[in-house]
């Protein structure tokens, strides 16, 4: 039975954390090449350019400041701050709203009371923020994202926290769950459906009202916690969708799965959910023509667009998702 799609996933995403295979994949010339068809560029200038056009074109956006598994409290300050820097430049960006000419994509919401989905959006990981860090990491990662929360509160920008491989999923839900409690509109996360603990997660979630990012999952997990043939995972996408198109949150749908696609819009409909009481979420670079189709019907669609010179494991779990990615890279890193 295939492991999900790729028979290569496992190994890809074991590269994904080597040293090793970083210095070999990152000094490729090839590689650069295909990193910019998945990542918006170094600088924040260049996300931003990325935003401003997915922006104009109606769409929503999240950034995503590259960097994971860090174990030096200093990259950790220093990933704060460029995430703060973001949020203030964000803050400054006219969204379409502003705009007399363009009609208004986001009306009153009807199951957020007295609020409307936000186009700008922050996505973190933990791991980032010193998560991982001996001793006092969960303190550290929960100060550090509530400076973020507390600065993306003011500005105005929604922030969803990442969830990364399963041992990291009890202390990121447990920092969600306090930084909810001061700002329950602001603050996000992700679950995976491939985890068999979601969805009682997703139940949990859905009646505290929580805005929640539902993706299938991207990490290489272990039988006894995920599901790991595609078919189980998909069902499991679909009860944990259902789950939550019920309750009383805000289920953002993370795929590219035209199958996922399609029963989100119809639990919406079925729940008597309008166009701001959810939407769908997709990764920068990939199925845009996708992306414009939801839009074009109305849909609330956000990019997740990444950014930074710490692409590598974010590239790598791009290339074990899909068997086409791979060999697209492959062929274009063939000698002759
Ligand atoms: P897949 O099962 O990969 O693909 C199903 C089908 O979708 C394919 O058969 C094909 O028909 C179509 N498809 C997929 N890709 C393409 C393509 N490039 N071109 C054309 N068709 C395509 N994972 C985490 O573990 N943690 C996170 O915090 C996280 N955040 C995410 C945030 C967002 C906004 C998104 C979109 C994904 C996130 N992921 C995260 C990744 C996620 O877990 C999956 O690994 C990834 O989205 C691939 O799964 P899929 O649902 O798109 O469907």
């Amino acid at each position: 039975t295939p492991v999900l799609t790729n028979p290569l996933r496992p190994a890809l995403l074991a590269a994904a954390r080597s040293p090793r295979a970083e210095r070999g994949i990152t000094r490729m010339p090839v590689t650069r090449r295909i990193v910019d068809r998945f990542v918006a560029g170094e600088s924040r200038e260049a996300a931003l350019h990325a935003v401003r056009d997915l922006v104009r074109d109606n769409r929503f956006v999240t950034i995503d400041y590259l960097g994971e598994d860090t174990v030096d409290p200093a990259q950790a300050d220093a990933t704060v701050r460029e995430y703060s820097a973001m949020i203030q430049a964000l803050a400054q960006l006219p969204t379409p709203a502003d705009d007399p000419g363009v009609p208004s994509t986001h009306g009153p919401g009807m199951l957020l009371a007295g609020t409307s989905p936000r186009p700008l959006e922050v996505s973190v990981k933990l791991s980032a923020f010193g998560q991982a860090l001996p001793n006092d990491g969960h303190a550290v990662a929960l100060r550090n994202a509530s400076t973020v929360v507390e600065a993306a509160a003011a500005a105005g920008v929604w922030v969803t926290f990442d969830m990364e491989d399963h041992t990291t999923t009890d202390s990121t839900l447990s920092i969600v769950r306090e930084l909810r409690r001061d700002h329950p509109e602001t603050v996000g996360t992700v679950l995976q459906a491939y985890l068999r603990r979601t969805e009682d997660d997703c139940r949990a979630f859905a009646d505290e009202g929580a805005r929640i990012r539902l993706c299938k999952g991207a990490y290489n997990e272990p039988e006894a916690v995920a599901f790991r043939r595609k078919r189980d995972v998909d069902a499991s996408y679909l009860r944990c969708l259902r789950i939550l198109m019920q309750g009383k949150g805000y289920p953002m749908v993370a795929t590219h799965d035209p199958a996922m696609i399609e029963a989100a819009a119809l639990l919406a409909t079925s729940v008597h959910r309008g166009r701001d009481d959810f939407e769908f979420q997709m990764l920068y670079g990939i199925r845009p023509a996708e992306q414009q189709r939801l839009t074009a019907l109305g849909q609330h669609l956000r990019v997740y667009v990444p950014f930074g010179d710490q692409w590598y494991g974010y590239f790598v779990r791009r290339l074990a998702e899909r068997p086409a990615n791979l060999m697209f890279f492959l062929r274009s890193a063939a000698p002759g």
